[in-house]
């Protein structure tokens, strides 16, 4: 259970990625934590997605050694012809134990509780790095927000140091909780799926009605925010999506849009937490038609830079 300690309060983590050139300027350290109100059929983290411990398993590492199977207590783990096979509906996740016995980490366990403390001494680990990059440190996920006082404590933290900090936002939270991390985040990365209610409902999960209204509430305090579009061929990659939302944007005060072209790097992590993934047969954007919206993008008088 999540540590309600306000001054040094526990996050659920899943990864820690140091040395990212992406995700903010200069060097940078993101730290993925669980938990998003979203669930886009695109996400490329879906191991951020539920707020619990989650097992993951990699088949290409398993070597059907049975060690899981003798160790697990509730028929978590069976070995069937094709090689194990979970039950995801038996887990209990303060019970793990035939997790940590796989001798190659074909199992692993993707979550853990650590405190503000820990994470920021593994973070200032490559402080020279940031102090020579003007990077720092980047929230991600997931949607870090679900996980309020643990990022506002982190930022807090690293923001004191004069570092560099960002947060990776859906913008689908409560809005006093970007209120209240707004003064320790020199960059918000904004998530903006689709301009069109319906579309967002249907592609995400849920309305883009609280997204747009926190985007515009945080451009009134003067936020510095980079509004970036999963572009999705199929869902939003149209000349036509990309005016309406810029369109939205120029109303409420954005000048800074940058897309994300849809990629397949994340199609492998669908199996390995037991999710079905109904886009691995689509294709990336073509290049030349990123190159084009990117070009209608600045010629509409929007900058893509972190600044
Ligand atoms: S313990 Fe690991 S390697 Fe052995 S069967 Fe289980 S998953 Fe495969």
């Amino acid at each position: 259970m999540i540590k309600k300690d306000k001054i040094n309060p526990q996050g659920m983590v899943f990864d820690i990625q140091r040395y990212s050139i992406h995700d903010g300027p200069g060097i940078r350290t993101i730290v993925f934590l669980k938990g998003c109100p979203l669930r886009c059929k695109w996400c490329s983290n879906p191991e951020s997605q539920e707020m619990k411990p989650q097992v993951f398993f990699v088949k290409s590492r398993c070597i059907r050694c049975g060690l899981c199977v003798k160790n697990s207590k509730n028929g978590e783990v069976t070995m069937g012809e094709e090689g194990i096979e979970i039950h995801r509906n038996s887990i209990n996740s303060n019970d793990l134990g035939w997790v940590d016995v796989c001798p190659t980490k074909a199992l692993s366990i993707k979550g853990k509780l650590m405190s503000v403390d820990e994470v920021v001494d593994i973070v200032m680990k490559d402080e020279v790095f940031y102090r020579q990059s003007n990077g720092g440190v980047t929230l991600s996920g997931g949607e870090p927000l679900t996980q309020r006082d643990f990022s506002l404590e982190l930022l807090k933290h690293i923001h004191g140091k004069g570092l560099s900090t960002a947060i990776e936002t859906t913008g689908a939270v409560p809005w006093d909780s970007l209120l209240a991390v707004a003064p320790y985040t020199d960059l918000f990365l904004y998530d903006f799926k689709h301009w069109n209610d319906e579309e967002h409902i249907k592609y995400t999960g849920i309305s883009n009605a609280q997204i747009i209204d926190n985007l515009k509430k945080l451009a009134e305090t003067g936020a510095n925010i980079l509004v970036r579009v999963p572009l999705i061929p199929g869902v939003n990659d149209t000349e036509e999506s990309i005016n309406k939302t810029m369109d939205i944007l120029k109303g409420i005060g954005i000048n800074k849009l940058a897309l994300l072209p849809f990629h397949q790097y994340g199609s492998g992590k669908y199996d390995s937490v037991g999710i079905s993934y109904e886009m691995k047969d689509k294709e990336p954007p073509k290049e030349d038609h990123v190159a084009k919206l990117q070009k209608m993008i600045a010629d509409a008088g929007f900058k893509s830079d972190y600044n």
